[in-house]
């Protein structure tokens, strides 16, 4: 068999040296013990330091190393997507290149897909995260699984394990707006899930910062259901049999204690609190317009500028250049 090891980098030259070296410590043994063969897919997300040159050594220095890089950074879910793509293996894990993800988890994974799993989902604990991040994320979980029609589970991010056939599906949701955490789930297939401690960050730092998370929540509830829709629409019905109640309320109490000017409060009240309602709903519908805006443009998830996977391998190259120094 042969496995692919897709690796997502982005700005991350102090540690992509290192990740290299201990996974293929970790592959020479798996190699040695299981008979099969690696290939490691780094995907360089549009990288602003060197990074670019740390791959292209790696590559001419390991023929398990291939690289592809993007023209800009296109983000974590397009370079996923290109390592996937580009990846040829029976099965493909994705880790990230931060050694946040234990190469020797590699070897667990791929006992569990013998057994027949074809997803085999590395869930990490949430040691070391800080307090209002772990109960951020426990009740966005709780939220998101309320909406969306797919179940996503904290902790289970993208190091995983796919077999070919579920590769194939993911790569045959053309989407443009890739949440993968949903897509992942929503391709299904046997799926097992084994949890590792979370390890901090060596080196380098998160490009999560507060907005982005936020923004990728909302993503996450957005494009997996049309649930928001239907919220706005509920709302929308609440706020018409209320305001109606209290129309009745004000024709029988002027009917009682005859017509009564005051109110000017209620009013406003009433005319600002509607308009924000509108305003959100508006924002909601804007959403979606917006999703669908972008995925009928069909522009293509990334622009590849720089690539050694169409280069001949290692030993070929070696007699290339034996040839020109004769
Ligand atoms: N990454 C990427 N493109 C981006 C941001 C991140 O390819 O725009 C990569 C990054 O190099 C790393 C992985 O995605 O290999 C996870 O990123 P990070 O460690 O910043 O996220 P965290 O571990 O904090 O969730
Ligand atoms: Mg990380």
């Amino acid at each position: 068999m042969l496995i692919s090891i897709v690796v997502p980098c982005f700005n991350e030259e102090e540690i992509v040296d290192r990740f290299h070296a201990r996974v293929t410590d970790e592959l020479a043994l798996l190699e040695g013990e299981l008979g099969h063969e690696f290939e490691l897919v780094y995907v360089d997300d549009g990288s602003r330091d060197g990074t670019l040159e740390r791959l292209d050594h790696l590559a001419a220095a390991d023929s398990r190393a291939r690289y592809v890089s993007f023209s800009r950074n296109f983000g974590k879910e397009a370079a996923m997507l290109a390592g996937l793509q580009y990846a040829k293996g029976d099965a493909v894990v994705i880790m990230d290149a931060d050694l946040q993800h234990p190469p020797e988890l590699v070897r667990r994974m791929l006992a569990l897909h013998e057994e027949g799993y074809e997803q085999v989902i590395a869930r990490r604990t949430r040691k070391g995260d800080r307090v209002t991040r772990t109960l951020a994320a426990r009740a966005y979980y709780r939220l998101i699984n309320r909406l969306i029609d797919v179940e996503l589970v904290d902790g289970v991010g993208d190091f995983r394990l796919l077999s070919r056939r579920a590769v194939d599906a993911v790569l045959g949701l053309a989407e443009y707006n890739r949440f993968s955490k949903g897509i992942f789930a929503w391709v299904g297939f046997r799926s097992t899930t084994f949890e590792y401690e979370n390890a901090a960050r060596e080196q380098g730092r998160s490009k999560w910062s507060f907005g982005k998370l936020l923004n990728y929540g909302l993503d996450g509830m957005l494009s997996f259901n049309n649930k928001p829709l239907r919220a706005a629409l509920y709302l929308g019905l609440l706020l018409v049999s209320l305001a109606s109640l209290y129309a009745a309320w004000i024709v029988v109490e002027a009917m009682v204690n005859g017509v009564d000017s005051p109110g000017y409060v209620t009013l406003l009240v009433a005319v600002t609190a509607l308009s924000g309602v509108q305003m959100v709903m508006v924002g909601v519908v804007g959403e979606y317009v917006g999703r669908i805006y972008y995925e009928v443009k069909r522009r293509p998830h990334y622009l590849v500028a720089a690539t050694d996977v169409d280069r001949p391998r290692r030993t070929l190259r070696a007699t290339d250049q034996e040839l020109v120094g004769t």
